[in-house]
């Protein structure tokens, strides 16, 4: 009994196994059309002062299924840094935002800052700078737009080369913010030795804020931030309760449903033109 037992689990085990095959299969075969066709695209959620003031936005990428679905990265970030799809999807997000920002500089709407998501995987390449540098020459765009959001895993591999590619990311005018900050498991030891220009503060810890209750975590990590001369911008704000909240804190830039949903360029004119956002004057290079 016990053994045939066991042999149904393990067949049990192996389609379910072959079913994730399967599934990772697709996702890679999808991934490679989308990059060849016209199958990725990119949204864009706004990032706001409490006066309500546009200060910059998050390019956030989408796959294009061919039923028409729009995919988020969650889904298939992983696959993509397993099979090295990633170093092309990065390099194709990097090209399509500066391509965007040169459309938008053109329109006369250019955000003064876009913030560009980049995975461990495409930061841990030896040659990522210079790829970076060469996109921006090839495009023609001001570097000092533009802000890299990376996490802790993707800073923390190798803490010594991080610090030179850092360094020089930050020479040649990007800015660099700490993504999901708070999540990972490592020491803060690290934070002093990073050149950062930003905090970005995980929204895991906004879905627990409620009034009359204390929040040690967040109101250090907002001071951290404070103390050390970062930037600090809060995400998935969806109440204004939770922007009140942490403003009271001392928390600056405030991201998330409650102001807007990412979207496509042309919906984020709208957004703007609709008084919805404010933008402030031009402070870049056109
Ligand atoms: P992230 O960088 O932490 O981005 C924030 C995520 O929170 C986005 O999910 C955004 O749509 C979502 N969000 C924003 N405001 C709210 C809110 O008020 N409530 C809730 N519930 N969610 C909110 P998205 O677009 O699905 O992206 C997921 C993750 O995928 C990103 O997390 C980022 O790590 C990664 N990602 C996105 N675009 C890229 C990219 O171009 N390259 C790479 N390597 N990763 C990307
Ligand atoms: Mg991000
Ligand atoms: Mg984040
Ligand atoms: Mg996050």
């Amino acid at each position: 009994q016990a053994k045939s037992n066991g042999r149904h689990q393990y067949v049990m085990f192996r389609a379910e196994l072959q079913e994730k095959v399967n599934a990772r299969i697709q996702i890679e075969r999808g991934l490679r059309d989308a990059l060849e066709g016209n199958g990725l695209e990119l949204h864009f959620q706004p990032q706001v002062r409490s006066n309500g003031e546009l200060v910059g936005v998050e390019a956030l990428l989408r796959w294009k299924r061919k039923d028409g679905r729009l995919i988020s990265p969650d889904s298939f970030i992983s696959v993509a840094e397993e099979t090295g799809l990633i170093l092309r999807l990065g390099n194709w997000v990097f090209s399509a935002v500066f391509a965007q920002a040169v459309l938008w500089q053109r329109q006369g709407c250019c955000p003064n800052r876009i913030s560009i998501n980049v995975s461990a995987w495409q930061f841990a390449q030896r040659d990522f700078v210079e790829q970076l540098l060469t996109l921006q020459a090839n495009a023609g765009v001001d570097s000092h737009r533009f802000v890299l959001e990376l996490t802790e895993t993707a800073l923390l591999q190798d803490l010594p080369e991080t610090i030179s590619k850092l360094q020089q990311i930050r020479g040649a005018g990007f800015q660099v913010s700490l993504d999901d900050f708070g999540t990972g498991y490592s020491s803060l030891a690290y934070l002093k030795d990073l050149p950062l220009d930003e905090l970005k503060i995980d929204k895991s810890f906004i879905n627990e804020l409620a009034q009359g209750h204390s929040h040690p975590l967040l109101e250090s990590m907002i001071a951290i931030g404070q103390h050390m001369h970062l930037g600090v911008i809060a995400e998935g704000i969806e109440t204004e309760q939770q922007r009140t909240l942490l403003e009271q804190m001392g928390c600056q830039i405030f991201q998330g449903f409650l102001y807007g949903r990412p979207m496509p360029a042309d919906q984020l004119r709208q957004w703007l033109a609709d008084g919805s956002g404010r933008m402030p004057p031009d402070d870049g290079d056109s």
